[in-house]
């Protein structure tokens, strides 16, 4: 099992400048002392595992059938990480693709569990989370992506349009965080990454469930951060702008997606690879002192 994340180093670090220019060195020193002595024992965290480290664990992607997802499974799997994820299954085409993903899983060498399981079934959630736990011999990360949009003028939109969209993409994450936490408090150790959106930073036409679910979302991640951080389990969300390539942005029309190209800072549309890359990062040890964070990966859109 993964051992507890350490306090950072830097807090123990001593500048002799810093010290020289009060003059007063031997009662910083004392209080130093007495704050770590409050804090804990001094530890220094191991460089290889703030890039590494993550090989023989088990990440549950959900909705990695596709787009985003997808890519965090194949960015896990590079890193040696089994991984098991889930869809919807909405027809062959949507059974082809999650094959597909489980081949390329296969290829990089990792154990991989996959099946349908909708998120917005609670029972059929418990039921796969143990199955992975079962399957894969345990689980340390959380990566809760599948979402859907279904937008429209708020005035117009169906309780369909809007109870499908709070259920997949609000109650799904926390149906998942439920079911996987009473494991990864048991171990004492786990991260959780949700996968929020720009949308919940910030308003938007046509948006409004969707909006609502991601500023949910966003919520929970903060609350999941507060009751999980005591049990060493880091709680994080990303939130991508639009990322090219995706069944959800085919959706989107194209005059939408030049004014998305234009807003960004960096004058273009992000790749699946771009949130993969973070995800990782905010389940590895270099981030192990962060939670309940935002973090947005829209190349400066929100800005
Ligand atoms: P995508 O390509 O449409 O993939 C969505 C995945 O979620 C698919 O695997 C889908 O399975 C699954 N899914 C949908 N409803 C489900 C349910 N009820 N139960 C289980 N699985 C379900 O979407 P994406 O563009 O990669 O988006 C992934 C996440 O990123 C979403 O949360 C989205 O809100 C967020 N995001 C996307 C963008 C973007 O520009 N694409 C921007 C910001 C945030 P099936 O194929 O079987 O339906």
């Amino acid at each position: 099992m993964p051992e507890k994340s350490d306090p950072p180093s830097s807090l123990t670090s001593e500048s002799p400048d810093d010290f020289a220019a009060h003059g007063s060195r031997q009662s910083h020193g004392a209080a130093v002392e007495e704050l770590l002595d409050a804090v804990g024992p001094e530890t220094q965290p191991a460089l290889a595992r703030m890039t590494g480290g993550l090989r023989g664990r088990v990440a549950l992607i959900t909705g990695a059938s596709s787009g985003i997802g997808r890519a965090i499974a194949l960015v896990f799997a590079e890193s040696g990480v089994h991984v098991a994820f889930n869809y919807l299954d909405t027809g062959p085409e949507s059974q082809r693709l999650a094959h597909q993903v489980a081949a390329e899983l296969r290829d990089m060498e990792v154990s991989v569990y996959h099946r349908p399981c909708d998120v917005r079934e609670p029972e059929e959630v418990r039921a796969f989370v143990g199955e992975v736990v079962e399957e894969l011999g345990g689980l340390h990360f959380l990566v809760n992506n599948a979402g859907i949009g279904r937008d429209g003028a708020l005035w117009r939109m169906g309780d369909e349009e809007w109870d499908a969209v709070l259920d997949t993409n609000l109650s799904g994450a926390f149906y998942f965080i439920r079911a996987a936490a009473p494991i990864l408090r048991g171990q004492e150790w786990g991260k959780i990454v949700n996968v929020a959106s720009v949308h919940g930073v910030r308003g938007e036409f046509g948006l409004a469930n969707y909006v609502s679910s991601k500023a949910g979302l966003i919520g929970l991640t903060r609350s999941a951060a507060i009751e999980l951080g005591p049990k060493n389990i880091n709680v994080n969300a990303v939130a991508p702008g639009y990322i090219r390539t995706t069944q959800l942005t085919e959706q989107v029309p194209a005059e939408i997606l030049d004014q998305a190209r234009e807003k960004s800072v960096l004058g273009r549309l992000g790749d699946p690879q771009d949130v993969a890359q973070l995800v990782l990062f905010l389940c590895s040890e270099g981030a192990r002192h962060i939670t309940g964070a935002v973090v947005p990966v829209d190349g400066g859109y929100l800005l």
